[in-house]
């Protein structure tokens, strides 16, 4: 058996969920209950998983939810009309549009037109923007979680040298913006970093968003190490792996998350962080004092 803490995403993300429906509660005694829309276009079996995911862990929390169900056959205008008219409810304080969208449809186009203060998942430009350059924006939820992960668990990353496997703009490059800004010396490594296992072997906080099975070998990681892996891969045999090599990984690692129930659920304990979080600046309710 390796010492390596386990760093349990389920566990965590309830208690993320705890605070938010603590928050949730004080804002709706105060007249703003956070409404979440989801706007579900088509019928991809995968995203309706997502979105039912998310709509149940959205009501349990005690916000406003409505999904939004769109045909396949959706026009851009049509799609552009909803994201408008949500942008324009008060009552809508999140909007989040499932992706990816049907063939046809221009997702970019779509983003570009939403109120950034309801932009959830941190996806728009102008959210991005704040990421840059420190502003008040919203943060995507995946990096968010990966962060928060590790924060609750007492780790610090200030000073720490900090390998991201990944240059996505989803995942990869927000959280190595995060990193930084918390004070990490940051190195991102990609398809074409020549000497992968050297820049991981350097890592006191290894971050694989990659999308390859077990490409992070054990030896890869040194001794002590955090591992966050990002990864969410189905084999063949219908099981699902991360992006790191978990056994051997593990039994050189400090800390690492397991996949599943690492990194996945803080995505959505993010999303509805964010949702509160926006629902507050909508209220004008200071952030400081919201999560208790
Ligand atoms: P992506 O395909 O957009 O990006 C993958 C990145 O990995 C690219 O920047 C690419 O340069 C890099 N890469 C590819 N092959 C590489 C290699 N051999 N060596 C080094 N780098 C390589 O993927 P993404 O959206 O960032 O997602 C990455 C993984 O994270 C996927 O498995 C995805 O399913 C998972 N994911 C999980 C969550 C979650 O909630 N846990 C959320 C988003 C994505």
């Amino acid at each position: 058996m390796s010492g390596a803490t386990l760093l349990d995403g389920k566990a965590t993300a309830q208690r993320v969920r705890a605070d938010v429906a603590a928050a949730t509660a004080r804002l709706t005694a105060g007249g703003t209950r956070p409404g979440l829309t989801v706007v579900l276009v088509g019928d991809d079996p995968a995203s309706h998983v997502y979105v039912k995911n998310k709509d149940r862990a959205a009501h349990e929390v005690g916000f406003l939810v409505n999904t939004v169900r769109l045909p396949a056959d959706t026009t851009q205008a049509v799609l552009e009309a909803e994201v408008r008219r949500l942008n324009a409810d008060a009552a809508v304080h999140g909007i989040l549009v499932q992706l990816p969208l049907p063939k046809g449809l221009d997702s970019a186009r779509v983003l570009a037109l939403l109120d950034p203060a309801k932009d959830v998942d941190g996806l728009t430009d102008t959210n991005a923007g704040a990421l840059l350059t420190g502003g008040v924006g919203l943060v995507p939820c995946t990096p968010a979680g990966c962060i928060e992960l590790m924060d609750r668990h007492g780790l610090p990353l200030a000073g720490k040298e900090v390998v991201v496997v990944g240059r996505s703009q989803l995942v990869g490059k927000p959280v190595a913006l995060l990193a930084l800004a918390r004070n990490a010396t940051v190195t991102v490594c990609h398809s074409r970093t020549v000497d992968l296992a050297g820049h991981c072997l350097r890592a006191d906080v290894l971050i694989a968003a990659v999308g390859v099975p077990r490409l992070v070998q054990g030896g890869w990681v040194r001794p002590g190490a955090t591992v966050i892996d990002v990864g969410i891969n189905r084999l063949p045999d219908g099981s699902l792996v991360g992006d790191v090599d978990f056994e051997p990984a593990r039994a050189r690692a400090g800390a690492i998350t397991p996949v599943p129930g690492g990194v996945g659920p803080m995505t959505i304990a993010m999303l509805l962080k964010n949702t509160v979080v926006a629902a507050a600046r909508a209220a004008g309710v200071r952030e400081a004092g919201l999560f208790g």
